[in-house]
């Protein structure tokens, strides 16, 4: 089987045995079956089958005054349904064919089918997707008490985390440590998922298509997060190389020990450029010293939301969280960026918030005042005793936005009686870059977020592989948009910072110096090779850089002009 060609996320090679999770709806692990155990495992199915069935139609026939006729007749066609052998056979080929288990056999079948009737003209048949999953998901809850097919905590330690996809919700819920790389099938390079990826801190690959077909899980696999490629079949020779790199890596890791990086923390005629850390789960504040992360430039709180269980997080829960992070970062700036929730991370009801355009970010925020000053206090409060804790709001497209949080967060510190931290404007949305000078009049500070900005001003969606083409945030509108918005925050003596992807790319890195930014933040793994390139560079020959690409008319160019610009300028 050949090797998988995919996007690189994070760096490194891993060895494992693959735990194959089917994301979407929920998750669903794929477990290899020995073939004596092949009969056994349809037999359980037959059971659950049976079970679901008699449930479903107990419910029909004792709900069927008080839910309605209609309701009922569905429960009792779902019933037949479940024990239809046209739906239930297929099911035990597939374990029989593939040997895996029945919880992993059955959710791939009824999404095959789904997606097969869903492209039916006659609405009858497309509506029988529907159906079809639904049943799939009443014989699951027989089969299993999760429906999950496994038990997360016996993940074999090393083992490579394989899914179509992972939202921010499910990667807050896995336990990292029992990982050693992440394969997925979803995925760009400036992606949730590959963010998500990466704050494993794990040899990760994503956008790997072909993925979830061909890794088994009976034997090692290999992920190249250097090489973007994931090997689900390696030979003896692959395998010994792959274990002889994944080895040697961690003798250097071991050799470096937990030695911090020294930084550089300037281009080479000493002007200085802050590089602080994104990070996503609290836990990783631990590794801001060893990368040289002057604090923390973006904390994604919307983490704590979507990993939270039972509703949002309380006031009491977020200030702990908040408080142990600025302690951490103290004497530098934490930056906590409210939730933005909504789009892609899918919070809220599902017909309203998945739209990348629609209630997310600050938006969202102002049409929940509740949970957002709960946000707003927990913060009024760490700040008041840590002193060096900003607010970051997200999608901002209009000063009225800031002008309306303002006054949340102004009411919450006087009931508070504290301070009211600096409050600052992510600028990621068209509108807020072209008024960036009226909005630096209502904001302490900006943060331009470039993976939202190059996505929307080249209306090109960071997650949708198909335009992937389409999607370069080093784009010369691109660009152009950041040096208006750099220029505006100078006029207005606003300080500004990058903390989209484009920063912890070390070439990305170059230009936005070249525009003059002196502030950028990144993943921390990714701030030692920053920090080095633009330790090569003075000052005037990175303007030169960016003045150039600014001049460029295709993203080719800008990348051509950046590798050729450093191969001869390298010291
Ligand atoms: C951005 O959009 O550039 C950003 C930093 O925020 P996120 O990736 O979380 O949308
Ligand atoms: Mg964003």
């Amino acid at each position: 089987m050949p090797a998988l060609r995919g996007v690189s996320v994070s760096g490194g090679i891993a060895v494992g045995r693959a735990v194959v999770l089917r994301t979407r709806d929920g998750w669903v692990a794929r477990l290899p079956i020995s073939p004596e155990r092949v009969e056994e495992e349809c037999a359980r199915l037959r059971g659950a089958a049976e079970a679901a069935s008699r449930r479903l139609t107990g419910l029909a026939e004792s709900g069927a005054s008080a839910m309605g006729e209609e309701l009922a007749s569905i429960l009792a066609a779902h019933a037949l349904m479940a024990i239809d052998p046209a739906f239930i056979r297929p099911v035990e080929k597939r374990i029989r064919r593939e040997r895996i288990n029945a919880e992993w056999a059955l959710r791939a079948t009824a999404e095959e089918l789904q997606e097969r009737l869903s492209g039916a003209v006659d609405p009858v048949f497309s509506a029988r997707g529907d159906d079809i999953l639904q049943v799939a998901r009443a014989i699951a809850m027989d089969l299993s008490a999760s429906g999950e097919g496994f038990e997360k905590a016996a993940i074999e330690p090393g083992s490579i985390l394989v899914a179509d996809d992972l939202s921010p919700a499910q990667a807050a819920r896995l336990d990292s440590s029992r990982f050693s790389g992440i394969a997925l099938e979803r995925g760009g390079v400036h992606s949730h998922t590959a963010i998500i990826a990466r704050s494993f801190g794990l040899p990760a690959v994503v956008g790997v298509s072909g993925l979830l077909d061909s890794a088994m899980g009976s034997r090692p696999m290999v992920v190249d997060g250097d090489r973007g490629v994931v090997d689900p079949a390696p030979t003896k020779p692959q395998l010994r190389r792959a274990l002889e790199g994944a080895a040697r890596r961690r003798e250097e890791e071991k050799a470096r020990g937990n030695r911090a990086y020294r930084r550089h923390g300037a281009t080479a005629d000493g002007v200085p450029i802050t590089l602080r850390a994104n990070i996503e789960l609290p836990g990783e504040a631990r590794i801001l010293a060893r990368y040289g992360a002057e604090g923390i430039g973006l904390f994604r709180s919307e983490f704590l939301f979507l990993g939270a269980t039972d509703g949002p997080p309380s006031v009491q829960a977020q200030e702990q969280v908040y408080a142990a992070l600025a302690v951490e970062c103290r004497p530098n700036a934490l930056v906590v960026r409210t939730y933005d929730l909504g789009g892609e991370k899918g919070w809220g009801p599902r017909d309203h918030d998945t739209s990348a355009m629609g209630l997310r970010g600050v938006r969202h925020s102002l049409a929940h005042p509740d949970a957002f000053r709960d946000q707003l206090r927990a913060l009024v409060r760490a700040g008041r005793s840590a002193g060096n804790v900003r607010i970051l709001l997200p999608m901002v497209s209009s000063p009225e936005e800031v002008a309306a949080a303002r006054a949340h967060l102004r009411a919450v510190a006087e009931e508070e009686e504290a301070p009211i931290p600096p409050l600052g404007a992510m600028i990621e949305v068209p509108s807020a870059a072209v008024l960036a000078a009226e909005l630096a009049r209502e904001s302490d500070f900006f943060s331009i977020g470039t993976n939202d900005l190059a996505q929307y001003v080249l209306a090109a969606e960071r997650s949708d592989p198909t335009v992937s083409a389409y999607y370069r945030p080093a784009a010369p509108a691109v660009l152009r948009v950041i040096k208006w918005i750099v220029d505006a925050a100078r006029a207005a003596g606003r300080p500004l910072a990058v903390c989209g992807e484009l920063a912890g790319d070390p070439l990305g890195a170059c230009l936005l110096a070249g525009m003059g930014v002196r502030e950028l933040s990144m993943s921390p793994v990714l701030i030692p090779k920053v920090d080095e390139m633009l330790a090569r560079f003075s000052s005037e020959e990175l303007a030169g850089l960016a003045s150039d690409a600014l001049s460029c008319e295709t993203a080719d160019e800008v990348h051509a002009l950046g590798h050729g610009w450093a191969a001869r300028t390298r010291r």
